[in-house]
Formats: C-alpha cells, structure tokens, sequence
C-alpha cells in the first residue's frame, strides 16, 4: 500500500488534481481486495468502512488510480467495467461466463509468447496484451 499510495499522490501531484484524503480511502479498499470489482461493487466496500465516501467519489478516484498506472480494466460481457490490480500483479488471462459473468483468471505467458512471436513476424511493437476467453463457466455449463 505504501508504494502504491506514493505513486497515486506523485500523479495527483503532477497532475494538479485536488488533494483530498478520499481517493486514498479508495485506493486502500481498492487494494485490499484481491477481486475483480465494478464501482459498484467498490462503492459497496467502500461504503462499509468509510460511510462518507460517495459512489462517485469513487468513481473518480478509480478513473485516476486507473490513470496512475495502479488499476487496469477488464470489460464484461455486458459492457461493464471491472477494476483489478496492476502494480506488480502477475500477467494473466480472463475467462469470463456469460451467464453468471464470473472472471477467472488463468496463465497466459505461453499465449503472449505467441503473441510477441507474431508481432515480431510482422515488424510490429506490441504495448498491450489482452487474453480473453468468452463462455460458460463449469457451472453455468452443466446447469
Ligand atoms: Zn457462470
Ligand atoms: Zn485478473
């Protein structure tokens, strides 16, 4: 949380955005949570801790921890965004069901190997890689 809280205020910082003890609330709930969460979801943790926080004060927060480099975004199937982790989190894979709309996460370094492989091919400077399978979880598939 430390270096995380460092980073969120140096970008707060150069970005002259206003400063307010808030955005570090969310940041802590944020990262306290190993989940993939919409805003909502955030907002409903957020709200049990810290009831003064407003749904979009973390929206808002969560678009400039996104923008610090902290959060990155998985999209459902729905169109709905989920925030996870980023610093220093592993690289890997979303399966998501479309049913219940659970993600989960696998080992794609073999994937992106073939990625980086093809991209290499074609003389082509890859910055962002996406592993993303949509279907049914076991679940859902045997209901
Ligand atoms: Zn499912
Ligand atoms: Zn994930």
């Amino acid at each position: 949380m430390k270096e995380e809280k460092k980073i969120l205020r140096k970008h707060i910082e150069i970005k002259g955005l206003r400063k307010t003890n808030q955005r570090y609330k969310v940041l802590e709930v944020f990262l306290a949570n190993d989940e993939h969460l919409s805003v909502d979801e955030l907002y409903f943790l957020v709200k049990k801790r810290y009831p003064e926080i407003s749904h979009s004060t973390v929206f808002r927060s969560m678009k400039i921890i996104f923008n610090a480099g902290l959060a990155a975004k998985i999209r459902n199937f729905d169109g709905l965004i989920k925030y996870e982790h980023s610093y220093k989190h592993k690289q890997h894979g979303h399966m998501i069901c479309s049913n219940c709309l659970k993600i989960i996460e696998f080992d794609d370094i073999q994937i992106k190997e073939l990625l980086k492989k093809a991209a290499k091919e074609k003389e082509f400077k890859p910055q962002i890689f996406r592993t993303k399978i949509l279907g049914l979880c076991k679940k859902c598939n045997s209901a």
